[in-house]
C-alpha cells in the first residue's frame, strides 16, 4: 500500500526492519502455544521504542505522542501485536504528568533502559466493569503503607512487568463528595508483592494477550508508592487515556492496513474461473471501501494526535479516533476473510490470527457504546444516560 502519507519515514522503516526478524511463523508460533512474545518486547525495548515518550533527562527519546503511534501502527501493519507491550508507553504518562521528582528518578531510567518493566495497569474489576468509580479494592493506610485488598480482572501482562499501576479506593464511596473522589493510584512493586498477598492468574482468551486476573490480600505497599494526591487519582488515570486511545486507534490503523494489503494482494493472485478474483468488483468493493474507512480514521487519528500534543483538550477526537480506527479495522478483517474463502481459515495465512486479535478494540480499553455515550453527552450535550 502505498505510504506517501506516512510521518515519521524514518522510524517506521526502522520498525519494519526490526518488526523483519520477527515473521508470521513467530507470532504463528507464540499464538500456537499462548506463549509471551519476550524476544519481540525485548528487541523493541533494546532498541529503545518503548521509551519513546520518556523525556530525555530520564533516558528516553522524548519523543511526541504521534512518534509513538507510527510505531505502534507500523508494528500492526507488519502483522505483529503491541499489545504485549503498549502499555508501558501510556502507563508511564500518569508518573510523569503526576509523580514527585523522586518517583520520577526512581523508575524512569530504569523503565527507559527495560530494566524495570511497567506494563501491568490495575483498573478494572470484575463486579464494576466499565462503572469505574463502583471498584471495590480498598487501599488503608496503615503507618508508612497503605494495605490493599481486593481483586482486579484483564489486568494483561501483569505475569511480564515488574511494576502495575494500581487504581484502588483509599476513601470509602460513602464519604465523598463526588463518586469519582477518593481513588488513588499507586506504583506497586509486583517482585515484592508476589508471595505476600498478591496472586496473579492468568485467563485463556480467544487471542494470545497475556491477560490475568489479579488478587489482593492485604498487600502492602510503602506510602511513598502513592502518585499525586490521595483521593485524585480517578483523574489522573482519566488524563493519560487519551494518549491510551489514541495510540490503541494507531494499531487499529496498523491492522487495517494489514488486511487490506493482505487481501488486495490475494484478490490479484488467485485465480477461480480463469481470471483473478480481484477482477470482480464484487470481491474489489468491500477491500475498497475498507480503505476508505480506514484513511478517514486515519485522519482522526492524526487531528487527536494533533490535538493531544497540542496541549488541547483532545477527548472526543481520541474517543472517536480509537472507535473509527477499531471499527475500519473490524471491516478490513471481513473484507480480508471474505476475498481468502477458505485459506482465511488456515492458519498458516495468518488471517485468523489477525481476526481474532483486532476485534478486541472494539471492547478495550473502552467500548464502542461509551465513546458514543460520552459523544452524545459531552459533545452534543444530550442527558446523560447512566
Ligand atoms: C483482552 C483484554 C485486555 C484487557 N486489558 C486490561 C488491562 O490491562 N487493564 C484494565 O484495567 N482493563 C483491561 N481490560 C478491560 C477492558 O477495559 C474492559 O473489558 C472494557 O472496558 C469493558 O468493560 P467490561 O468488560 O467490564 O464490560 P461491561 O462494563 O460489563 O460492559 C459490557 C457491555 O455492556 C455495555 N454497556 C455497559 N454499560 C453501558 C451503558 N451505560 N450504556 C451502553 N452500553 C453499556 C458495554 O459497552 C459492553 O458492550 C481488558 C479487557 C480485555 C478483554
Amino acid at each position: 500500500m502505498a505510504d506517501q502519507h506516512d510521518d515519521y519515514a524514518e522510524i517506521r522503516a526502522e520498525i519494519r526492519k526490526l518488526c523483519a526478524e520477527f515473521p508470521a511463523e513467530y507470532w504463528r508460533e507464540r499464538d500456537r502455544g499462548a506463549e509471551y512474545p519476550a524476544a519481540f518486547v525485548k528487541a523493541l525495548s533494546d532498541a529503545g521504542y518503548l521509551a519513546a515518550l520518556i523525556p530525555e533527562e530520564f533516558g528516553g527519546s522524548g519523543l511526541p505522542l504521534s512518534a509513538a503511534a507510527a510505531i505502534l501502527e507500523e508494528i500492526h501493519h507488519a502483522g505483529g501485536n503491541a499489545g504485549a507491550c503498549h502499555a508501558q508507553m501510556y502507563i508511564m504518562g500518569a508518573l510523569l504528568r503526576h509523580g514527585s521528582a523522586e518517583q520520577k528518578q526512581r523508575y524512569l531510567p530504569g523503565i527507559a533502559t527495560g530494566a524495570l518493566r511497567l506494563q501491568a495497569f490495575g483498573v478494572t474489576e470484575p463486579t464494576s466493569g466499565t462503572d469505574t468509580t463502583a471498584l471495590k479494592t480498598t487501599a488503608t493506610r496503615d503507618g508508612d503503607h497503605y494495605v490493599v485488598n481486593g481483586q482486579k480482572i484483564w489486568t494483561s501482562r501483569a505475569e511480564h512487568s515488574d511494576l502495575m499501576l494500581l487504581l484502588a479506593r483509599t476513601t470509602p464511596k460513602d464519604q465523598v463528595a463526588k463518586r469519582t473522589d477518593g481513588l488513588s493510584i499507586f506504583i506497586l512493586d509486583m517482585r515484592e508483592a508476589l508471595g505476600n498477598g498478591l496472586t496473579i492468574r492468568p485467563i485463556r482468551t480467544m487471542m494470545n494477550h497475556a491477560t490475568t486476573e489479579v488478587f489482593f490480600d492485604n498487600v502492602r505497599v510503602p506510602a511513598q508508592n502513592l502518585i499525586g494526591v490521595e483521593g485524585k487519582g480517578f483523574r489522573y488515570v482519566l488524563s493519560g487515556m487519551n494518549a491510551e486511545r489514541i495510540l490503541i486507534a494507531a494499531e487499529s490503523i496498523g491492522d487495517a492496513k494489514w488486511f487490506i494489503d493482505k487481501a488486495a494482494a490475494y484478490a490479484g493472485e488467485r485465480v477461480v474461473f480463469g481470471r483473478p478474483i480481484g477482477q470482480n468488483q464484487g470481491v474489489q468493493f468491500p477491500i475498497a471501501k475498507a480503505y476508505a474507512q480506514m484513511r478517514a480514521a486515519e485522519l482522526m487519528v492524526r487531528e487527536a494526535a494533533r490535538l493531544f500534543e497540542a496541549g488541547q483538550d483532545c477527548g472526543a477526537e481520541a474517543n472517536m479516533a480509537k472507535m473509527l480506527a477499531a471499527e475500519a479495522a473490524w471491516a478490513a478483517a471481513e473484507a480480508c476473510v471474505q476475498t481468502h474463502g477458505g485459506f482465511a481459515f488456515a492458519e498458516e495465512y495468518d488471517v485468523e490470527r489477525k481476526f481474532r486479535e483486532t476485534r478486541l478494540y472494539q471492547v478495550a480499553p473502552i467500548s464502542t457504546n461509551l465513546i458514543l455515550s460520552f459523544i452524545a453527552e459531552h459533545v452534543l450535550k444530550m442527558p446523560r444516560s447512566y
